[in-house]
């Protein structure tokens, strides 16, 4: 049983389950506390979803799947065009949302909203992606044609990073193409989904197309082993994204579980420093390191290390921290003891000899007092064997590890675990060629240092972020959401027939 506490706050919100069409409470009695982080006080009580709340769930999303495969594409194309129109007209509000839980800015939290409005816009193209393929006369008098079906219910669990983001980058594609959803997002920040669930009712969509299930590692478990869910788009944490890769996939599920990261930026010496600077400062610090494309790891083709890591202490010095519904350039970390983890990460940093160029830990903020607060932090000459390095800290510290030549920086990248977003800074056209072809890791930015792709091509990681074949959205999206149906065709001339024994081949 998960313990609530009483505070100060002013009341809360409930944040409940949402199936078939409505808000529900949930069976387990376990609740969960959702804070602001820029204030420290709880706002919302999530519930936790018991298994019997997820079998509900999955019932709900099981009993819509029929007509909603059903229905024409015209018409499963408009709910999403009323979604994405919804959408636009009131991301404002969703922003304020996600600020609210996460912490964010609202200017990022309105960039997340974004470009989970361009996997919208692209699932709105659903007809066209579905299309298959015909072949008149693949024998003689035989047709064969290929389309692509819908799954059934299918799960997706998101992390706490961007919760309306991350589960767009699935169910609209999901939905277009025909499956019915079970959604479990993080229980840090729910209410966005619940946001999400109205909206989708508003737009039209049937009962039961897209549900929500609230909670912790009971409900992710159910959704893993229930024998209807037919798939599960996974986002989080590498330990976590393995455990449900195996578990789901044991239980004949197709998976894709992206995981954690650790992303570096390496700049070579003929690079554009002030670039390189404003670059390293934006990806490192915006939306408080919590991106998994965020840089964490800056790698520095010597001799340009001291000039580089001087532009970026500069601009770092100019940032101001604070409540993100303030105008400031970053706000507080999710929760505090994420925030406590986070500095006991810089604490190791400099008992192993790192040096602390801009130290965050006594940040002056822009908010209450009680809010949890960690400002930018440069760490200088940070070695592949530090804690600082190897562990994915997911906070505003931006390590600097020098390395002689550019074979350095690659040999240090492929051997990472992780392999999520690289980028290189250079004015060397044959250098960034020779990175892209040779660094392994899923996506490459040149002179762009947070390489999410479009919606139209896909994301995904290597090695040790992302388990399973398939990433997510874009072409790859809708090939995870569909199975491949082949069908072969001969309408008989009534003369025509016999019996043969031998292997079906073309005539
Ligand atoms: P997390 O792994 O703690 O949680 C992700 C989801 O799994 C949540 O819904 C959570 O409730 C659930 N969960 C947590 N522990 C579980 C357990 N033991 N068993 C079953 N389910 C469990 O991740 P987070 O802290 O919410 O998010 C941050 C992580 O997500 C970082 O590692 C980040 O790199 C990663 N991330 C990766 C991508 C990507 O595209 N690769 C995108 C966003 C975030």
């Amino acid at each position: 049983m998960t313990t609530t506490r009483t505070t100060a706050a002013t009341t809360t919100v409930p944040a409940p389950h949402w199936l078939d069409g409505k808000a529900y409470a949930g069976t387990s009695g376990r609740t969960g506390e959702v804070y602001d982080p820029a204030t420290g006080e709880v706002r919302a009580h999530v519930a936790y979803a018991s298994t019997e709340d997820v079998a509900a769930a999955v019932a709900s999303a099981k009993a819509a799947f029929p007509a909603w495969r059903d229905t024409s594409l015209p018409r499963r194309t408009q709910t999403l065009f009323a979604f994405r129109e919804l959408l636009n007209a009131r991301r404002d509000e969703l922003a304020g949302i996600i600020t609210a839980e996460h912490g964010k800015v609202l200017a990022d939290a309105l960039g997340e909203v974004a470009r989970g409005l361009e996997v919208v816009e692209f699932a709105c193209g659903m007809p066209g992606l579905l299309k298959g393929g015909m072949t008149e006369n693949a024998s003689t008098g035989v047709d064969v044609s290929s389309v692509r079906q819908p799954l059934g219910p299918v799960a997706i669990i998101s992390p706490f990073n961007f919760p309306a983001m991350v589960p767009m980058w699935f169910f609209p594609i999901a939905i277009a193409a025909g499956n019915t959803v079970v959604l479990k997002p993080s229980e840090k920040d729910p209410s966005a989904s619940l946001w999400m669930a109205e909206l989708w009712a508003e737009a039209g969509l049937p009962a039961g197309v897209f549900n929500v299930v609230q909670g912790d590692k009971v409900a992710v478990d159910a959704l893993l082993t229930h024998p209807d869910v037919r798939a599960v788009s996974f986002v989080g944490s590498t330990p976590v994204a393995r455990h449900v890769y195996e578990t789901a996939t044991a239980h004949g599920k197709r998976v894709q579980a992206l995981g954690g990261a650790k992303n570096h930026m390496v700049v070579l010496p003929d690079a554009d420093l002030d670039l390189a600077a404003d670059a390293a400062v934006n990806a490192g610090y915006g939306s408080a390191g919590e991106r998994c494309m965020a840089i964490s790891a800056l790698v520095v083709v010597e001799p340009v290390a001291d000039a580089l890591v001087a532009k970026i202490a500069e601009r770092t010095a100019t940032l101001t921290v604070g409540d993100g519904r303030r105008g400031c350039d970053m706000g507080p970390l999710v929760t505090r003891a994420h925030r406590d983890r986070v500095a006991g990460y810089i604490d190791a940093g400099e008992e192993a000899g790192a040096a602390v160029v801009v130290d965050g830990r006594g940040v002056t903020p822009d908010g209450a007092a009680g809010g949890f607060w960690l400002g930018p932090t440069l760490l200088d000459h940070v070695t592949p064997g530090m804690s600082v390095y190897t562990d994915e800290i997911f906070g505003p510290v931006l390590s600097v590890l020098r390395v002689a030549s550019y074979e350095g920086a690659v040999e240090l990248i492929n051997a990472n675990p992780y392999g999520n977003g690289t980028a290189i800074f250079t004015n060397d056209g044959g250098a960034a060629r020779r990175f892209s072809s040779e660094v392994e890791v899923g996506m490459v930015g040149i002179n762009v240092p947070i390489p999410v792709p479009v919606a139209h091509y896909s994301f995904g990681g290597w090695k040790s972020s992302l388990f399973g074949d398939t990433h997510a959205y874009g072409a790859e999206g809708v090939h995870f959401f569909t199975r491949g149906k082949v069908v072969t065709t001969r309408w008989l001339d009534p003369s025509h027939g016999g019996i043969n024994l031998g292997f079906p081949q073309n005539r």
